[in-house]
């Protein structure tokens, strides 16, 4: 098989309206699109190349490692996102379980004072930054489950499903050793954030792309908050799955009727 080059990445993320001074949050699989050229550091290059010195590159570092070293945990969501955490100049921010890590021009705008939020993904967090920064998710090879900033909205909405998580204290935090600390609003259990992609289609929020072989998607982030706040007050469990056999969401479901 061709290996896919950096030009193609390229090109199709200009036909999707990638453009200078973009601030991009991506969630990937590497392996989705073949093999590509330059591996991880070819992928993210291609992105950096696109947006510019004015762009930001920022990716999911989902940790489960406790306790959270912000320098030494390893990012559990695959080799893109663990390769822009170790490149020069990343900066990642401080936060248990949902730290992210960015490049680029709004970088440490984007993660600071994530360590200060009153929940991973709420007032403050890097999820919440992206509607003012105009950003983009970008789905590169993976499908709307994996789409994190939809717990954000989840925490907007202050939904019923969302649980405090005690968890060992991160090291960044002084005198951590052997203690811990409960994060809020935490997004425990199962989802189905793909009944959301046609949502999403239909009102114009997501250009649909192609590398390779894997699918790509571009979610407008204001557009996607909007959209998803409408239909979590349409109905406050949009985002949990229907089937009656599911452990978490139909036990939810049940706790508030
Ligand atoms: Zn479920």
């Amino acid at each position: 098989m061709r290996k896919v080059t950096k030009e193609q990445i390229q090109t199709s993320l200009k036909l999707m309206g990638i453009e200078k001074g973009d601030v991009i949050f991506m969630h990937s699989a590497l392996s989705a699109p073949g093999i590509v050229e330059g591996g991880a550091d070819g992928v993210i290059d291609a992105f950096l190349d696109v947006i510019g010195d004015e762009g930001t590159l920022a990716v999911s570092t989902l940790a489960f490692g406790a306790p959270f070293d912000a320098d030494t945990t390893p990012s559990a969501v695959g080799l893109i996102s663990e390769t822009l955490r170790k490149r020069k100049g990343a900066i990642r921010s401080l936060r248990p379980v949902h730290a992210i890590a960015a490049l680029g021009k709004r970088a440490k705008e984007l993660t600071e004072g994530h360590e200060h939020c009153s929940s991973n993904c709420g007032e403050g967090s890097p999820y919440r930054k992206l509607i003012d920064m105009n950003g983009k998710i970008i789905l590169f090879g993976v499908d709307m489950n994996r789409n994190t900033t939809l717990h954000a909205i989840e925490d907007w909405m202050d939904a019923s499903f969302l649980e405090d998580y005690t968890i060992m204290m991160p090291t960044y935090m002084p005198d951590y050793q052997g203690k811990t600390m409960v994060l809020k609003k935490y997004p425990p259990g199962h989802r189905d954030f793909l009944r959301f992609t046609p949502v999403l289609r239909k009102e114009g929020a997501l250009i649909e792309g192609r590398v390779g072989l894997a699918k790509v998607l571009c979610i407008d982030v204001k557009k996607m908050y909007e959209l998803g706040i409408r239909e979590m007050k349409r109905d406050p469990f949009f985002f949990l799955c229907e089937n009656p056999a599911c452990k978490f969401c139909a036990k939810k479901r049940k706790a508030v009727q």
